[in-house]
């Protein structure tokens, strides 16, 4: 335990996170410098606010290191290259994230953490893990990454029996010290690789989620690089390694059987064989990507020791967040699909996977990504494809490669507006039967504030077109 009083600490970021970070240790009796790189009307007022309680805070210089630092505790989404960290590595002084802060300030009886992080599903995942939890009647909360600070979680007046916890592959960076109960890594696949620098480092902080894992590690059994990490994982004497798969489970796994959810890793008569969960249908969309998200919550919940019962309620009661695969429209026979959260080829290729034929609305910023392979296992499905977005030669230039023959509309503008051009010439493509699908492959920030904001466009655009056609 840290004794806060009179230590020196830098809170890096005045954000979502480094704002509570700043008042709770402040509130401990640190003596804290909030550093942040942005100096405009809004970090005005926040350090205004800050500064009325004794924090001192340094717009316009995230890099320099204030004087006699201790500890600095830093907004998740900073680079590891970033010269306010060379500076502290030189200087022996820790850097924390916000996970792990909330962690180290976690209470005795704090609940304990089941926590989720992949490079698709994080999100559906966790809720689903909740819902279920709930559905047993404990008391619980989806946390972490999902928009709900995991410091507010963990220091406010709320107790918990469990928590859902999504993690982001920057927050386990920067958590060193954090051990779940049980963690699943859903999958592993290029993202975030400017962030990281290399793949193998990105894998390795995923990796990181099942260290001093208790009592189970959950992996994708069809996705081997999620099993080399829990190979290679540090855990207590005891904990399982629990597999899921879309296939008939071997022992210790969950899979699927005749369209059912079956467990083989945690039944309690040994007699029996498979213990039934839920049905397909019970999952909401039941796209094979969905089933997968969803045996990963069952497999975390089960090691948890939730009856057979609650997963299948849980899972009934789940609805999807918006954005995700999500139905806005049939117009003039066409249907239009949402999936705006498709922010890397990996998501996108699970949806593109789910529908046929596909006009493809596509682009944005590509964060080192490159497009071959899902051009390639999507051409025959394709009945043409709008492009937008700074990084959309990228993925015209794959087009023409592998897929020659399909017809792509490019649309020079990256501007808002654009959206509704490019859902215009989709329709145009589009015959009765297709599906319009945006699965943009790319994160949105090149046009957009947020992937919500792009995804609310294209709703827009599509509820015009079917206005105008009545
Ligand atoms: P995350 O929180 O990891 O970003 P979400 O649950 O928000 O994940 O889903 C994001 C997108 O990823 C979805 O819109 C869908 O396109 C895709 N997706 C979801 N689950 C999976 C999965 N298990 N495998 C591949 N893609 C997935």
């Amino acid at each position: 335990n840290v004794d806060w009083q009179g230590k020196h600490v830098t809170v890096a970021g005045l954000g979502v996170s480094g704002i509570p970070a700043a008042r709770a240790l402040h509130e401990r009796g640190a003596l804290v410098t909030v550093v942040n790189d942005g100096d405009d009307e809004r970090s005005r007022a926040q350090a205004a606010e800050l500064e009325a309680l004794g924090i001192t805070v340094r717009l316009g210089d995230g890099d320099t290191l204030p004087e006699s630092t201790e500890l600095v505790v830093t907004a998740p989404g900073w680079k590891p290259g970033k010269p306010l960290f060379q500076a502290a590595a030189e200087a022996d002084v820790p850097v924390w994230g916000d996970v792990e802060l909330a962690w180290r300030l976690r209470g005795p009886d704090a609940a304990p953490w089941l926590a989720v992080t992949g490079t698709n599903g994080k999100t559906t995942t966790v809720r689903m893990l909740a819902s279920i939890l709930e559905a047993a009647g404990l008391r619980t909360a989806a946390v972490g990454n999902i928009g709900v600070s995991l410091l507010d979680a963990v220091l406010g007046e709320e107790t918990y029996d469990v928590l859902a916890v999504e993690l982001s592959s920057y927050q386990l960076h920067w958590a060193p010290s954090l051990r779940a109960d049980s963690a699943a890594v859903l999958n592993l696949a290029p993202d975030h690789l400017d962030w990281h620098g290399s793949m193998d480092a990105y894998a390795a902080d995923k990796g990181r989620v099942y260290e001093g894992n208790r009592v189970a590690c959950v992996y994708n059994a069809q996705d081997p690089a999620t099993e080399d990490l829990v190979r290679e994982a540090d855990v207590e004497e005891g904990c399982r390694a629990i597999g899921f798969t879309l296939a008939t489970p071997g022992p210790s796994q969950l899979g699927v059987v005749d369209g059912i959810l079956v467990d083989r890793a945690f039944v309690a008569n040994r007699q029996k064989q498979a213990q039934e969960l839920a049905q397909v249908e019970d999952v909401n969309p039941s796209a094979p990507h969905n089933i997968a998200n969803a045996l990963a919550a069952a497999a975390l919940a089960r090691a948890f020791g939730v009856q057979p019962s609650a997963v299948r309620d849980g899972l009934r009661a789940f609805r999807p967040d918006a954005h995700r695969i999500e139905h806005v429209a049939d117009v003039a026979g066409v249907t239009y699909i949402d999936d705006s959260k498709a922010t890397n080829t990996h998501a996108a290729e699970a949806s593109l996977a789910a529908y046929d034929p596909i006009v493809w609305i596509a682009g944005g910023l590509a964060k080192g990504a490159t497009f071959d392979a899902l051009v390639t296992g999507a051409a025959k499905r394709l009945r043409g494809v709008v492009l937008m977005g700074a990084d959309r030669a990228l993925i015209r230039e794959a087009l023409a490669r592998h897929a020659p023959e399909v017809p792509v509309v490019d649309l020079e503008r990256t501007d808002t507006g654009a959206m509704s051009g490019a859902v215009r010439e989709a329709a145009r493509l589009a015959r009765p039967g297709d599906t319009v699908l945006l699965a943009p492959a790319c994160a949105s920030m090149d046009m957009f504030v947020n992937y919500n904001k792009r995804g609310e466009a294209f709703a827009d655009a599509v509820r015009e077109l079917a206005d105008e056609s009545g």
